[in-house]
């Protein structure tokens, strides 16, 4: 079953029209929320996003936040998750073509659940990324359908054996094309600050969050290629894959291709913030 305009219905029961916004012109947003032992990891995080990404394209939820989460809760029990992931999109509406927003279409609301045969996040053993041009928009941190540049990033890495495509613009380092970039020198952590430039992840925040209790200092600044490939250690981060070690980066192989022990603390820190939502009946909040 999935969400259609935030009813459960049959898969084969919805129909989304070919003239729909997002179909043609990408006009739309998403997110991704994970799903934990049947409940919904940093729901707030995801849902404060999601609203805000629609405001920045002047698209308002066309049902209230609390009402959609209602919805998917009881999808993810009709469907019987307990690992996986819910996809949620919200475009424009159908119209005639034509690039100005429609005066009359209806914003369309689809989710759906995902269940993971095997976790994604079994990363221990590092991911490999190569180094790409950032020739996305200057809207990053909106959520929007439009990903092609992040496709085209991501089929450039699996075309040349890589896991992950880590951008730059110039010299900087922005993002990878579903993941954030962290670096670990001397201890310290550095992640580029959530300007336009990237997606503001919700494991990034959870990230920066576990750090600052344990005493971990956190920059949020540009760093760039050249500190990249010398940093003591590299980890990406997303809402899949969790906090990944990258140890490699095109050719450079990184602390010695093995985890590094600051990445290996939050990855175990990131493991217990999940036991606590597992252990607990209702969602952890995340306060902003
Ligand atoms: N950057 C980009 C471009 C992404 O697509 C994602 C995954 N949605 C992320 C970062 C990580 O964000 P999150 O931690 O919220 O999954």
């Amino acid at each position: 079953m999935i969400i259609f305009q935030n009813k459960i219905m049959d898969r084969s029961e919805v129909s989304i029209d070919i003239e729909d916004r997002g179909y043609q012109f990408g006009d739309g947003v998403y997110e991704v929320i994970r799903i934990y032992d049947g409940k919904l990891f940093e729901m707030e995080g995801h849902m404060k996003r999601l609203e805000r990404s629609a405001g920045e394209i002047e698209l308002s939820l066309p049902f209230p936040a609390s009402e959609i989460i209602y919805s998917i809760k009881e999808l993810i029990k009709h469907n019987n998750i307990k690992d996986g992931h819910v996809y949620m999109q919200i475009t424009r509406g159908a119209s005639s073509r034509n690039h100005p927003f429609p005066d009359n279409a209806t914003p369309v609301l689809t989710a759906y659940t995902k269940e993971y045969e095997e976790n994604p996040s079994a990363t221990t053993e590092g991911i490999k990324a190569l180094l790409a041009d950032d020739i996305r928009w200057l809207r990053c941190d909106i959520k929007s359908l439009n990903l092609l540049g992040n496709v085209l990033g991501k089929q450039k890495a699996k075309d040349n054996g890589y896991d992950e495509t880590i951008f730059h613009r110039g010299d900087t380092v922005t993002e990878g094309s579903s993941t954030n970039v962290f670096i670990v020198n001397n201890g310290q952590l550095v992640t580029h600050p959530a300007t336009n430039l990237i997606l503001n992840g919700i494991t990034r925040k959870v990230v920066i969050d576990l750090a600052q209790n344990m005493s971990i200092p956190v920059r949020e600044e540009e760093f760039t290629i050249d500190e990249l490939l010398s940093a003591d250690e590299v980890f990406i981060t997303s809402t899949t894959i969790e906090v990944a070690p990258v140890t490699q980066i095109n050719n450079t192989v990184l602390n010695d291709g093995k985890t590094g022990e600051v990445t290996r603390k939050l990855q175990e820190a990131f493991k217990n913030r999940i036991s606590k939502v597992i252990n607990k009946n209702e969602e952890i909040k995340t306060g902003d």
